[in-house]
């Protein structure tokens, strides 16, 4: 199982450390943050995640300076995203978001939605789709907490049955890393657990 480091908010000197303990992916939730600490910390060897909101006058940046995006759910931000993802570069690595609880308010693609935005988002030439991601409400235990993990792995085996080739279960965060462990998260995004409390003012 891969550990992403969410860096997001914490300066540069906090992912040099934590790359200096031998950790190497690192997930960002805002572009001008990210591309600008991608920047600064400068190391060609670590991977950079995108995890956050991606509207689409803001594709560019993280096509060009990012190595995967956690939080796809529109064909068109799929399409800029391969449009503008610079040849000299992979394929951007993708995983669609899946909005897994229901929620009005929360972003990602409905599950009954998912297949058929998967496959048209496969065919994308500068693309390279691997897998779902979630953010699930808050649960009260690790029962409530497991039930839409689990609800994800299940989209994914459907997925694959349906042909699709996938291999990435992005879930759990410092607060519900067990159940989406239990669950079979391939990659868990752990910020507070590693790095602190960001300040939330
Ligand atoms: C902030 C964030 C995380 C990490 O959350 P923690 O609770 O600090 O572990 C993981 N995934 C996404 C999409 C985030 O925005």
């Amino acid at each position: 199982m891969g550990l992403l480091a969410v860096s997001k908010t914490w300066p540069a000197a906090f992912v040099r450390e934590a790359a200096a303990a031998g950790q190497k992916a690192f997930g960002e939730n805002y572009v001008q943050e990210g591309v600008d600490k991608i920047r600064e910390v400068a190391r060609p060897d670590l991977e950079w995640h995108f995890i956050g909101p991606l509207q689409g006058n803001k594709t560019r940046p993280v096509a060009e300076s990012f190595a995967w995006v956690h939080s796809l759910d529109r064909f068109r931000i799929a399409e800029r995203l391969s449009q503008q993802r610079p040849a000299a570069l992979p394929p951007l690595q993708v995983c669609l978001q899946v909005n897994i609880s229901g929620e009005d308010s929360k972003s990602g693609v409905a599950p009954r939605d998912a297949p058929a935005l998967a496959r048209r988002i496969a065919g994308l030439p500068r693309i390279a789709l691997r897998g779902l991601m979630a953010i699930p409400a808050p649960a009260a235990d690790l029962a409530g907490q497991r039930a839409p993990f689990c609800r994800l792995r299940l989209l994914f085996e459907e997925m694959l049955r349906e042909g699709l080739t996938l291999d990435t279960l992005s879930m759990g965060m410092s607060n519900d890393i067990e159940a989406a462990v239990a669950e079979g998260a391939t990659l868990v995004r752990v910020g507070t657990a590693i790095f602190g409390e960001r300040n939330r003012s």
